[in-house]
């Protein structure tokens, strides 16, 4: 018998394994490496919003534990997954210069926004009116960290690679799926949670996401470059630029239309020749009010779900996978915010 059964291997799920290995508990993964959203994320971490100049929903709280948990991550895997480079804002007027510094005087972002303006030195950019800097930022390679991490597990020997089929989970006091016994199921699927009867009450949206890789050898950007798309850079003289935002198409397929909007955006923003390498897509798991999907079902006492990392999972994962482990292990009570009790009324089985 084990402590627990994950299903689903993106950010929501090794954040929750390595909580359980930290606490010496035992556990099985499901996994059929479809479609995670952690594996076309940009990965970057940033605590402002820059469209609204706010700090984001408990930004300070989640990028304390984000910090140690990935350095920690690194040393396990024996890695290089987070990158600490700077988010460059690229300002498009003296207007917006000004909000930017009157932003910064305000005491929730004083520790985020830099004060000092930047000017552009990078001839390949287009930039007149200079930059301002977001503190605290970075990016993680999640791509690497997903295969890496299912090799860490499979040579434990407690990774199966295929689909979770609801149908065969029998619910008793201690479950039991195939020969597995367990004493808790924690569901981390995504967007794909959709498919699951057993939480498919919960008002995940999901919002498509489109990236573009390119290479640019003359582009030479050692930041992240935030404007009407953001340019991300990986190494090698690649770039990630992207992403869209499609609140309607829940397909994973590429569209012409979001490679054409970001190749417009793009073409405003940097005037060095570039090859395009590669055109990804993901559905991010957003919720309507924005906050992630954290809890116990309404009915079944040993089934929970962590979910809802919408825009911002790389951040977020570690901080959910504590909370819930806190709360299943030591019932200590989930931020409200982040509840699923807060959608119990949607639940009519
Ligand atoms: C284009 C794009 C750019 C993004 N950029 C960023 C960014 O820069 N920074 C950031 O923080 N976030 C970003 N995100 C958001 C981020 O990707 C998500 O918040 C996060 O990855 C969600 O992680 P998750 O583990 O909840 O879900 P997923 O990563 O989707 O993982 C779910 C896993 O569950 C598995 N699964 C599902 N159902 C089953 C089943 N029945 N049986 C077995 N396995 C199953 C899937 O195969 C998948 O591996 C971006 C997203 C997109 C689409």
């Amino acid at each position: 018998m084990v402590d627990y059964i994950i299903v689903g291997l993106g950010l929501a799920g090794i954040a929750f394994c390595e909580t359980l290995e930290k606490h010496n508990k035992t556990f099985v993964v499901f996994d059929n490496a479809s479609n995670a959203s952690s594996l076309v994320a940009g990965g970057m971490y940033n605590p402002v919003i820059l469209k609204r100049f706010t700090i984001a929903w408990n930004a300070q709280e989640q990028m304390e534990t984000a910090n140690p948990f990935y350095n920690a991550l690194e040393q396990k895997l024996n890695l290089k997954l987070d990158y600490k480079i700077p988010v460059l804002r690229r300002f498009t007027s003296v207007e917006e210069q000004n909000l930017w510094f009157e932003a910064s005087d305000r005491r929730e972002l004083e520790n985020f926004l830099s004060t000092k303006l930047i000017p552009n030195t990078n001839i390949s950019i287009l930039a007149p009116f200079g930059y301002g800097e977001v503190l605290h930022t970075g990016r993680v390679d999640t791509a690497l960290l997903l295969k890496e991490y299912a090799s860490y597990l499979e040579k434990k020997n407690v990774l199966y690679k295929q689909c979770f089929d609801y149908r065969l989970l029998q619910l008793y006091e201690i479950l039991i799926y195939n020969k597995i016994q367990a004493k808790n199921i924690v569901f981390a699927e995504g967007f794909a949670m959709n498919q699951n009867p057993f939480f498919d009450y919960l008002p995940l949206d999901g919002t498509k996401g489109e990236l573009l890789t390119i290479k640019a050898p003359k582009l030479k950007l050692e930041y992240i470059l935030n404007a009407s798309v953001f340019i991300i850079p990986l190494g090698n003289d690649l770039y990630k630029v992207g992403a869209t935002y499609d609140w309607t198409d829940k397909t994973h397929t590429c569209t012409a239309a979001a490679k054409a909007e970001i190749l417009d955006k793009l073409n405003t923003l940097i005037c060095c020749p570039y090859e395009l390498m590669d055109h990804e897509a993901g559905i991010r798991p957003t919720v309507k009010d924005r906050k992630p999907l954290v809890g116990i079902h309404p009915k079944h006492k040993n089934l929970y779900i962590l979910n809802g990392l919408g825009t911002r999972g790389v951040i977020l994962a570690p901080q959910v996978a504590k909370q819930l482990y806190a709360f299943i292990e030591n019932r200590n009570t989930i931020d409200k915010e982040m509840d699923v009790k807060r959608y119990e009324k949607l639940f009519q089985k």
